[in-house]
């Protein structure tokens, strides 16, 4: 299977599969397309930290290692077509849709669900019709509540110890062979937003795909400073 950012390899073992990071950049529903060298290796050693951080912590998630720089090994995963975006300061479609100010503090976090449908641009849902979509069952749900509030706190928490804001971010979900809820997808720069917290600058402190998204430049050496600053954490830890 291939995808804007990610392509799917079967494994020998069927409870498996080997994901290739690939260094396609996507936005506004692939609207905006382009080529960043470096990116896939990036946000898979990025993806794979924080996935291994998120186990160390007890959530499930679909990482199983790393196989390269560019290519893991995961759970083989029914994916869920729905997007859980959670958010701790206000901005992007937040501050477009709703008068809500750029940069207030969301406390308790703001948790958004999304249709995942590119043909139909990833709708947001209501509770009323996610259950009429009925795409997955109400313990699945509440578990995905759960699940995705305890990522916010442990994440959050984590990038404040690297001088960065983790201003909001948006998870997929699956089912594994054996049937058990894993958080998928990836982790990155690519669906997370980073502001670096000893910038001001509303521009110059935008450490993710923002950078892209509002051609702003320096796209990679945004996702290389989260990962350096990862690696810098991990080298310490050891
Ligand atoms: N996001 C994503 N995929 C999407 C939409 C959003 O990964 O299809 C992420 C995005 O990177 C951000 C968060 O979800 O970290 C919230 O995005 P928002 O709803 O503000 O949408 P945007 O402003 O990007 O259109």
């Amino acid at each position: 299977y291939e995808g804007k950012a990610k392509r799917i390899f079967a494994c020998e073992n069927p409870d498996r599969v080997l994901i290739e990071f690939k260094n396609n950049a996507t936005a506004f529903n692939a609207k905006k397309r382009s080529e960043i060298k470096g990116k896939g290796r990036l946000n898979c050693k990025i993806s794979a930290s924080l996935f291994e951080l998120l186990e160390l912590n007890g959530i499930p998630t679909h990482f199983i290692e790393l196989h390269s720089e560019t290519f893991m090994f995961a759970d083989k995963v029914n994916v869920i077509p729905l997007e859980v975006v959670i958010r701790n300061i206000a901005t992007g479609s937040l501050c477009r849709e709703t008068p809500i100010n750029q940069g207030e503090i969301l406390n308790p976090p703001l948790l958004d669900l999304y249709y995942k449908d590119d043909q139909l641009g990833d709708p947001i849902l209501t509770e009323e019709r996610l259950k009429l979509l009925d795409i997955l069952t109400d313990m699945q749900l509440e578990e995905v509540y759960k699940i995705t509030r305890s990522v916010n706190k442990i994440l959050k928490e984590y990038f404040e110890s690297l001088d960065l804001l983790l201003v909001d971010f948006k998870l997929e979900f699956g089912t594994n062979t054996s049937g058990k809820l894993v958080v998928a997808d990836e982790i990155s720069p690519d669906n997370c937003r980073f502001w670096d917290k000893k910038i001001s600058d509303p521009k110059e402190r935008i450490l993710d795909k923002d950078r892209f998204r509002q051609d702003l430049g320096g796209v990679l050496n945004a996702y290389e400073e989260i990962l350096k600053r990862i690696e810098k954490d991990s080298s310490n830890a050891t």
